[in-house]
């Protein structure tokens, strides 16, 4: 067999779950959007609705579909990007809870599914969802008098901890909602960390559930292994990959892995990434292509079978960082050819 294998550990995903859970004295939901930041949407669901959370975000609508299937009716299910035309018979169906972005949302909520949960998301400084201000002040007497299960808004600059946005958005966030009896949402990984005045009612954690940072506490969930296809000895001079890209400066032993752009590991890694043979540093040499990487073993003292690239020596954000991005973006571009074990609760 020659794709790679992807381990995903769910108990670290509820581990991690319970910690974030335990820095607040509110409720904590779970973000599962992107299938679940590419573990498995279903797999990470079933897990943590047995370690207790019942209730979970997803971006879209489509989304929840998986979810519902494997959890019954009993979790609640709220959409971000709100409802849509042509979400509401999913909306029904699968009895979601759309967070309403703006008046024209809500009215076609209210039309469309009258006496349906909703909840409704305010912009509070980011600009991207949500009701602003003053469209909320407009809307909020009626709005809240349809009793919204939660209103929301979500922090920019979260993974900063000294980011005047921070307060600044906390600040709006409460001149739009104090006085209302409706449960509040504010803080999502990031928030959580940023201490107890961004907490609310309920926290909405994705990446540190999937142990990425701004969670620097957070338990590892994914290992990634690539097995190694065919091992050549080049001589000194000798050119290896597209575009010849790299010339060995010495007689070196390549190791041919299998994956590569297709499988989420990004061209820019090209002579930059490391694997690792337990701890020993094994560097990517030549151009990543689509379905191979080239890594020079030569300093290894035997030929392995495959070569590790996220694990207890580089963490999904390492990995992150030499393809000069976030783990969000490693983790949700892990690729569909992958073996995937998932193990744990
Ligand atoms: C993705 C998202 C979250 C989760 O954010 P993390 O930084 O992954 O914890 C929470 N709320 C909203 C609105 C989101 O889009």
């Amino acid at each position: 067999m020659s794709t790679g294998r992807l381990t995903i550990d769910l108990d670290a995903v509820v581990a991690n779950w319970r910690a974030l859970d335990g820095m607040t004295t509110c409720k904590t939901a779970a973000v599962v959007k992107a299938n679940g930041y590419g573990l498995g949407s279903a797999n990470v669901a079933k897990a943590l609705f047995k370690a207790g959370v019942r209730q979970f975000f997803v971006a879209v609508a489509e989304e929840a579909i998986a979810i519902r299937e494997e959890l019954g009716p009993k979790p609640e299910i709220s959409v971000f990007s709100g409802h849509m035309k042509g979400d509401t018979d999913l909306i029904r169906n699968l009895g979601l809870t759309p967070m309403l972005n703006s008046v024209e949302q809500l009215t076609h909520h209210l039309e469309t599914l009258p006496g349906h949960p909703f909840g409704v998301q305010l912009d509070t400084g980011m600009n991207r969802l949500g009701m602003e201000m003053q469209e909320w002040a407009a809307i909020a007497e009626l709005a809240l008098a349809q009793k919204p299960r939660l209103v929301m808004s979500h922090l920019a600059c979260a993974d900063e901890p000294d980011h005047p946005m921070n307060p600044y958005q906390l600040d709006q966030f409460r001149k739009m909602t104090d006085g209302i009896t409706v449960p509040r949402s504010l803080a999502a990984t990031g928030g959580i960390l940023l201490g107890p005045e961004y907490h609310f009612d309920l926290t909405r954690p994705g990446i540190g559930l999937y142990g990425g940072l701004p969670f620097d506490q957070a338990t590892p969930a994914v290992e990634l292994d690539l097995p190694i296809i065919q091992i050549r000895d080049v001589a000194e001079g000798e050119v290896v990959g597209y575009a010849n890209a790299w010339q060995a400066q010495r007689p070196s032993r390549i190791a041919t892995v299998s994956g590569g752009y297709a499988d989420g590991i990004a061209r820019i890694l090209s002579d930059k990434a490391t694997f690792y043979d337990g701890d020993t540093p094994c560097p990517v040499v030549g151009r990543v292509s689509m379905d191979l990487i080239t890594v020079d073993i030569t300093d290894l003292p035997h030929a392995p079978n495959k070569l590790n690239l996220i694990g207890p020596n580089q963490s999904v954000d390492d990995l992150a960082q030499a393809a000069k991005t976030i783990g969000y973006e490693i983790l949700t571009q892990l690729g569909d050819r992958y073996t995937r074990k998932t193990f744990g609760k």
